[in-house]
């Protein structure tokens, strides 16, 4: 009987064997698929995390501890000056990849302390770009420290 396992056994794995290497065909496209998830595009939540939490602690320790955008409560987020959302967009675009885009999303430059809650600058700025003058997409700071004002007027032209 064993004799007679042993034999199924082979033949069983003789028969898979062309099966499981198929797939192994189109590895780029695999790796694809997995990198940006079952849609293909990267989006926001992708680009999360990187270095966000020392550049929060960071920012939320600028200008005693009150927010960059209005001066008028305390900095209790870390906002993301130019919104992780315009980030995806670059990377779905071909234009940064997807490792270079969550680094500068989160790291210190781009990152400032702000109110959050209701009402708070965080909230009201939500995925619109700072800018100092209004517009479309565009958010207008009330009262903006020079470091934020210094920050909004650095944002590279191809992101406004
Ligand atoms: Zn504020």
């Amino acid at each position: 009987m064993r004799t007679v396992y042993v034999v199924v056994a082979l033949c069983c794995f003789a028969l898979l064997a062309p099966a499981q290497a198929a797939p192994a065909k189109h590895p780029a496209a695999a790796k694809t698929s997995a990198a940006t998830g079952s849609s293909g595009k990267v989006t926001s939540k992708d680009l999360r995390g990187g270095n966000f939490k020392q550049s929060r602690a960071a920012a939320l320790q600028k200008n005693n501890g009150v927010c960059e955008y209005c001066q008028n409560k305390p900095a209790t987020q870390g906002d993301h000056v130019i919104p992780v959302k315009k980030y995806a967009e670059k990377v779905n675009s071909g234009k940064i990849s997807r490792a270079g885009a969550t680094r500068k999303a989160n790291s210190e430059p781009n990152v400032i302390g702000a109110c959050g809650g209701r009402g708070g600058c965080n909230q009201q700025k939500g995925g619109k770009m700072p800018s100092m003058t209004s517009g479309k997409g565009k958010w207008v700071p009330p009262n903006p420290t020079p470091n934020a004002q210094k920050k909004i007027g650095s944002i590279p032209k191809s992101y406004r």
